[in-house]
């Protein structure tokens, strides 16, 4: 054996830390090794390559160059990722399951998988203190790791190599049309962040929907012709959802015996978690939910969560589609002819736009930005997030869906569940938690810029150019909800008033010093003006008694604690 190999294995023998061994190995190399051979040591030590449970993509960069000889894929399943906040089960299930498919298609295909499950009995319960194990078991020559999507693993993961003596080398993600870096070249020297200039970038950078030089149709955008109402005639097409298979089956008992007091239930579980079933749901929605998403985005209708939108988040999100190829196959519909344009536009500009902008901002602003709080609101979240027990019909419909579903569409999240959010004055941390925890595709990236930016206005408009406010006038334009709630939608007023009403008008009057100057608020402040000092008083009052009965009720129960 020749003198370098020796000292390899002696220092292994030894106990010597991986990292040291490296060490070792190079400076023999420099100094005795011929070229050769130093290329092949370096060849057999093992790389460790992680892949974490929203990285479940076989073109990942953390798995560009392994080779199946001598590489090992570390997989973990580790209790701290499922309780940072009380996840959905179906969230849990969701990547579990997901993680557990994917490892067994990495191993079908020749990979060594060292996959930890949670219920192992030497289960560690976090990502770093398994790292370590791992690194112990299998002594690496490095670690290769996909970046973290969350700010929150970055951090874990920037510990790795000193916690563990192995060299880490952290990629990029290439999975998203807009690096980190990229977005902060746009946004580098503008006043104002405003989605729609990214998305026009995005469109021409990356050539979706673009003839020549110019937007497909002439024109970017085709929301003027979006936001219809759903007519009473109109059925949504039935959508294709995935009964648990075995491994599932398996996961939903572990998740149940594990996180019995988890919001949710799992009786209704049809999310893909396989590439295959993900690729299903993608053609289903393009054919079947596509055609009508531009018209029907922005409406609800009750008894029916899902209408015409993709479901396709909790896929996209945790790497079972690339929004690449969503884009190109709703683009392909419109060019065939089998959706219109306003319906394609609306929906690549939820992908291509809002999503890349979203992560872009997270990644610039943060770890500040889950501080913010613009409009100094305190209030805790009301046990009815968690239970659905209110009398508010629009609420109780938005929440039994994300009960049963994991699941509530857009407008759903932004003007109910986040419009009561900001009209209430929720402190962001207690809503941002809650969105973090209810749906199978919330992950921080994505949800935290929606709740505090978009939501609740948080940012003071770093997203938004005005906070998404709305009586209930908003909520029976657009939905059936109204016609049988408790409150009554036109009453302004009163014990029957529809509570969006009065709490609408409350949340400007509290909020006159930050949002009188704001042009996009001009014409309801103007209305105000002409309000007596009375009338702004008696709407403060109702306002605060009902919220104050809302703390006193949830006082006694002591639900939500
Ligand atoms: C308060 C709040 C919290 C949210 N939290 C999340 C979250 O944790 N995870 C998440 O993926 N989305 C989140 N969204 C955005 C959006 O509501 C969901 O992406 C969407 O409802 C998922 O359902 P779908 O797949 O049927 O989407 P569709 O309506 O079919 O839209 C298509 C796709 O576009 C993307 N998209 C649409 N709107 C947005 C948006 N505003 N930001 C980023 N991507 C978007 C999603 O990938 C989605 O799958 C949140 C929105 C709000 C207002
Ligand atoms: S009346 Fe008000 S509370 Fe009831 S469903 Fe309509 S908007 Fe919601």
């Amino acid at each position: 054996m020749p003198r370098l190999w020796q000292a390899f294995h002696l220092a292994q023998e030894m106990g010597a830390r991986l990292g040291e061994c490296e060490v070792l190995l190079r400076a023999l190399s420099h100094r005795t090794a011929p070229d050769g051979l130093a290329a092949e040591i370096g060849a057999v030590m093992t790389v460790l390559r992680i892949i974490l449970g929203d990285q479940l993509s076989v073109d990942l960069s953390a798995l560009a160059d392994l080779d199946p000889g001598r590489d090992i894929v570390l997989m973990m399943e580790v209790q701290e990722e499922n309780t940072y906040v009380r996840h959905h089960k179906q969230k849990i299930v969701l990547v579990l399951s997901a993680m557990r498919h994917f490892a067994d298609a990495l191993r079908k295909s020749g990979v060594t998988v060292d996959y930890v499950r949670l219920d192992k009995p030497d289960n560690s319960g976090s990502l770093t203190t398994e790292v370590q194990r791992a690194v112990a078991r299998h002594r690496p020559g490095r670690i290769v790791v996909t970046e973290p999507s969350e700010w929150r693993v970055q951090a874990l993961v920037e510990g790795w190599a000193s916690l563990t003596g192995a060299p880490i080398e952290v990629r990029a993600d290439h999975r998203f049309f807009a690096s980190r870096a990229r977005f902060a070249a746009w946004e580098r020297g503008r006043r104002s962040w405003r989605m729609e200039h990214f998305y026009r970038e995005m469109r021409r950078e990356h050539g979706i929907l673009i003839e020549g030089e110019q937007p497909a149709g002439g024109e970017w955008n085709y929301d003027q012709a979006n936001r219809k109402r759903l007519p009473a005639r109109t059925v949504p097409p039935a959508r294709l959802r995935f009964p648990p298979d075995a491994t599932t089956l398996e996961v939903m008992v572990l998740v149940e015996h594990r996180f019995p007091d988890h919001f949710g239930g799992l009786e209704e579980f049809g999310w893909p978690v396989t590439r295959a079933d993900a690729v299903l749901a993608l053609d289903d929605f393009i054919a079947h939910g596509l055609p009508n998403f531009g018209d029907y985005q922005d409406a609800m209708k009750a008894g029916d969560s899902f209408l015409f939108h993709s479901l396709l988040a909790p896929a996209l999100n945790i790497g079972l589609l690339s929004p690449r190829e969503v884009c190109r196959a709703a683009e392909a519909a419109w060019r065939t002819g089998t959706a219109p344009l306003n319906a394609v536009e609306g929906f690549v500009r939820q992908i291509l736009g809002w999503r890349e902008y979203v992560r872009g901002v997270y990644w610039t602003l943060m770890p500040d930005y889950a501080d913010r709080n613009a409009l100094q609101a305190t209030r805790k979240l009301p046990a009815f997030y968690w239970t659905g027990d209110t009398d508010m019909r629009c609420l109780r419909e938005a929440i039994g869906s994300t009960a049963r579903h994991a699941y509530s569409h857009h407008i759903q999240r932004l003007m109910v569940t986040g419009n009561f959010a900001l009209l209430a004055g929720l402190a962001p941390r207690e809503i941002e938690r809650w969105y973090l925890a209810v749906y199978a595709d919330a992950f921080e990236w994505v949800e935290m810029p929606n709740t505090l930016g978009m939501a609740i206005f948080a940012d003071g408009g770093q997203m938004a150019s005005k906070p998404y406010a709305a009586s209930g006038a908003y909520i029976d334009r657009m939905s059936d909800f109204c016609s049988v709630c408790a409150y009554d939608v036109k009453q302004k007023t009163g014990p029957n008033a529809c509570p969006f009403n009065y709490l609408y008008w409350a949340f400007l009057i509290r909020q006159k010093n930050r949002l009188s100057d704001n042009p996009r608020l001009a014409m309801p402040y103007r209305t105000l003006a002409g309000w007596p000092r009375e009338r702004e008083a008696a709407i403060l009052d109702e306002a605060d008694a009902f919220l104050n009965q809302l703390d006193e009720s949830d006082r006694r129960s002591g639900i939500g604690k």
